[in-house]
This record gives C-alpha cells, structure tokens and sequence, in this order.
C-alpha cells in the first residue's frame, strides 16, 4: 500500500476523465485504496483458515483475533488517507479475517483505532524515516499483549464517529503474519510472515487454489524453511529440498482449513507451467509436473486421516524430506 503505486493510479485515472483534477485524483486515490483493502481482507481470511485450522498441530500456536491494521504516516500524503478512509488519527482497521474474533467482535474496516489496552494511539511516537516501522512494532505489542493476557481491550471509533471499547479474546491459532505487498507479484515467507504481492496472480484464480499458493509458503515458516536455509546455504539442492517439502504440506495444511486438499495439486497444474523457472527448471525447483506428482502423493495418507479422526494429523504423519 505504498504511496508510488497509488500515485501511478491517480495519475492514469486522471487522464481519462473530464472531471475537474483534484476531485479525479482523489477518487482515484479513494478507490485504489479500496482495492487494496479488498487484496488485503481476502488474504487475511484464507490465511486465517490455515493458521486457525491448522493450530491443534503447530506446537507454537498463540491466541490471535485475525485483526490487520494500518497506519496512515506510512503513506507520503498522511491527510489524503485520513480523508478517504475518514479518521482523524494515523491507526485504522485495515482487515479484518472471516470469521476471526475481531469480525465477531463487529470492528469494521478503517475504523480508527484510538487505544489499545490504555494505550493512546495519539501518544505513539513519530513514524520517523522507516515509517513501515510502527506498525511492525504496532502488530508485534498487540501479539505480545495477546500472549500474556490471552485478551485485548481495543477503544475505537466507527464512521459516525461514535467512541466504543470492545474487549476481544484471542483464539489459538499458528504464528504467521499475513500482509499485501504493493507493487510487487510475488509470494514469499520470512519465517514470521506470508507477504503476497498485490499483483500476485492468485488473486485471479478461485479460493481454494489461491488457497493452495497462501499454504505453500506458510509451510516454509511452519517447517522452519528460512532460518534453516540461513543456517544451511541456500544452495540449489537446499532450497530443491525445502520447495518439495512446502509442496508436499501444502494438501495437509489446506485440508484442516476446510479445502478440499486436491486443490493444492490442481493449484501446481495450473500456474506452474507459467511460473515453475523456465530454463532454470530442475536446478532449484522440481519441474512443476513433478511438484504437482509429490503433493498427490500426499493425498492418500490425509484421506486415511481425514476418515480416522476428521483432521489431517501432520504432526504426527507428514514425513519430513531427508536432509541433502
Ligand atoms: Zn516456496
């Protein structure tokens, strides 16, 4: 959601039509903002699946309400923000996940967020030059608050600028983050993160296979993909390695989600034979028939443990790939 892109949209938007320029821009403005909060909201609801889902078999599962915020002062034009999403402070709901306590607890989007546990928003220290910064550190007090007390207290005001405080319990759920990236068409995970670009070509594909590409590389930070290949190189016959493994979780992952796990290979057939690497096939990658043969591989034993006890138990059942 960064500042360049949506420049580049006013800017088209402009040319194209009669009305007066200030007015255009900032309808432009308001709807790419739009745009992207809709990119947001339906990654934080699948992710939200998975993490919920899958959080019996994480051992590290913590209570999560699936709420993403944002904070105006990383834009370049603060006041334009604050006008199209109309709040007066710089902390707004930017989604919030299907299903998740902060739906329930009926936050709505770009709300303005005025405190949390007592603590003023008005009072957070300047965004400063890494003004991405704060709402890193924002995400991470509210998970720590989580953590300790299980619950977090949220006073926030809605459009028709009533002031409420609405306590929220936090349900267990796997440790992974979920976040759009502007200007970019990749997916990636860091170990803490899922980033999928806004130009991502799941966003064009049904649910459940946008689904299948969102749980493959939560399996990198489930699996411990990326502060293994820190520690190990990441050599091609490492990431090989790690790339298979994430393929072959992604059915499991997505079963305990409420997706039908097939998805995932049928996910692998339709976009590798335009993204699995070209002529770099087979070096670090499998080519993607032979990603999409190992995650039908998989399939039977979620079946089997589907029928035994209704979860895919990939704690207990998924074989990890030998080390190289
Ligand atoms: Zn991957």
């Amino acid at each position: 959601m960064k500042v360049k892109f949506l420049k580049i949209i006013a800017a088209t938007c402009l040319a194209a039509t009669g009305i007066p320029a200030a007015a255009a821009a900032d309808n432009a403005f308001a709807q790419s903002l739009h745009l992207l909060q809709q990119r947001d909201q339906q990654v934080q609801s699948i992710g939200w699946k998975l993490v919920r889902g899958n959080a019996a078999f994480c051992p590290d599962a913590r209570p999560s309400i699936g709420l993403l915020l944002q904070d105006v002062a990383a834009f370049t034009a603060p006041q334009t923000v604050r006008s199209a999403i109309g709040i007066s402070g710089d902390i707004a709901v930017q989604a919030v996940a299907a299903g998740a306590p902060a739906q329930t607890a009926g936050l709505p989007v770009f709300a303005e967020i005025l405190a949390i546990d007592g603590e003023q928003m008005k009072d957070l220290a300047p965004a400063g030059k890494k003004n991405w910064r704060r709402l890193l550190d924002l995400h991470q007090s509210l998970q720590s608050r989580l953590s300790a007390n299980g619950k977090v207290s949220v006073m926030w005001r809605d459009g028709a600028h009533e002031t409420r405080t609405t306590q929220i319990a936090g349900v267990p759920a796997c440790p992974s983050s979920f976040e759009v990236i502007a200007g970019s068409a990749k997916a990636s995970a860091n170990g803490q993160r899922v980033a999928i670009g806004e130009n991502f070509v799941g966003f064009s594909y049904p649910e459940n296979l946008f689904a299948a590409a969102i749980a493959h590389e939560l399996a990198h930070n489930i699996l411990g993909h990326p502060g293994w290949l820190d520690a190990n190189g990441r050599k091609q016959r490492n990431v090989r390695r790690t790339e298979r493994e994430a393929d072959r979780m992604m059915p499991w992952l997505m079963a305990n989600a409420g997706y039908d796990p097939t998805a995932a290979e049928r996910f692998m057939r339709l976009w590798g034979p335009g993204h699995d690497g070209g002529l770099l096939r087979g070096r670090t990658h499998d080519g993607w028939d032979e990603r999409a043969d190992f995650i039908a591989a998989e399939l039977p034993a979620i079946r089997q443990s589907m029928a035994e006890s209704g979860t895919a138990d990939w704690a207990r059942l998924f074989v990890r790939q030998d080390q190289p």
